[in-house]
């Protein structure tokens, strides 16, 4: 078993649940400066084993192939070795079996170059940021809070986050600290099956959309001029939030067209 490519390690591993998790890796090397939102490969290869609490994987792996996928960088810009990662575990998946096994000091494979368009710098000074996410899509929210709140006090920050229960809200202590800390940011978690002891929204992201919570509490208005809208997460929430931006005017952006919605599909 060859691990020569291998070239980061763990340096920590937080359970937020037993398929959640956040993931500290520290790589050998310094990897170029990068901007909030961006992500970057990680691998491991086939020969690895996979989580206790994983399932069959659809399609076997073989054993030398060294299995990459994308994961969005959650750490601050300021950092370029020691990157932090929030990453869920697809039970019968590839690789995100075979991170959910990983210890602390084990090595593992990270890409040369942070990649990606959906960047908070993009957006013009002054604009009102909503960000939108479902489950590990708030990771790179985590990047742009962590890296620029400080810079942008005449936006408003608003950050959505939809998940099915209290304990799949990792990053909920940073985030409501935060919101104290920080007079134009503020975080709207929204739960589809919450406990009893819930007293946020009880919705899922688009509904709350529709009922105008941004106009009511925020006086943020879906209006293309002055807010830009971040979605990222599952592809339903995804394609709904857009659909109803769309009737707004908003349109996706790309480089070469910029637009007013940024767009993160996991
Ligand atoms: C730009 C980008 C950034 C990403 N950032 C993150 C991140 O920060 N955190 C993170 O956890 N993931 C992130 N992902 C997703 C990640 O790259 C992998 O796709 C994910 O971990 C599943 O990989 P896998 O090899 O375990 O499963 P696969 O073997 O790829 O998938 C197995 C099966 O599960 C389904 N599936 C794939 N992904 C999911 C999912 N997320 N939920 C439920 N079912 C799924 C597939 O349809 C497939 O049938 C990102 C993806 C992209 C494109």
């Amino acid at each position: 078993m060859d691990r020569a490519h291998y070239n980061a390690k763990v340096t920590g591993k937080i359970m937020i649940t037993p398929d959640l998790m956040i993931l500290h890796l520290e790589t050998d090397e310094p990897r170029e400066d990068f901007e909030a939102g961006q992500f970057i490969v990680l691998g491991l290869y086939g020969f690895e084993k996979r989580s206790l609490n994983s399932e069959m994987e659809l399609f076997p792996q073989e054993e030398e192939k060294l299995i990459l996928k994308p994961y969005s960088i959650a750490s601050a810009i300021k950092d370029t070795r020691q990157l932090e990662f929030y990453i869920s575990q697809v039970k019968s998946g590839q690789l995100s079996p075979r991170l959910f096994n990983l210890n602390i000091d084990d090595k593992l494979y990270v890409g040369p170059k942070m990649a990606g368009i959906f960047r908070l710098d993009e957006t013009p000074d002054g604009t009102d940021i909503v960000m939108v996410a479902t489950g590990t899509g708030i990771a790179p929210y985590i990047s742009f809070l962590r890296s620029h709140i400080v810079e942008r006090p005449e936006s408003k920050m608003v950050l959505i986050q939809g998940a099915a229960h209290r304990w799949d809200l990792g990053y909920y202590s940073e985030l409501t600290f935060l919101e104290q800390t920080y007079a134009n940011f503020f975080y709207v978690p929204t739960l589809i099956d919450p406990d009893d002891h819930w007293h946020g929204y009880r919705l899922c992201i688009e509904d709350l959309l529709k009922k105008d919570v941004l106009q009511n509490e925020f006086n943020i208005t879906p209006d293309s001029e002055r807010t830009r809208f971040f979605i990222t997460g599952s592809p339903e929430m995804v394609s709904h939030v857009s659909e109803w931006l769309n009737d707004f005017g908003y349109t996706r952006h790309h480089p070469d067209t910029p637009g007013e919605m940024y767009i993160e599909e996991f």
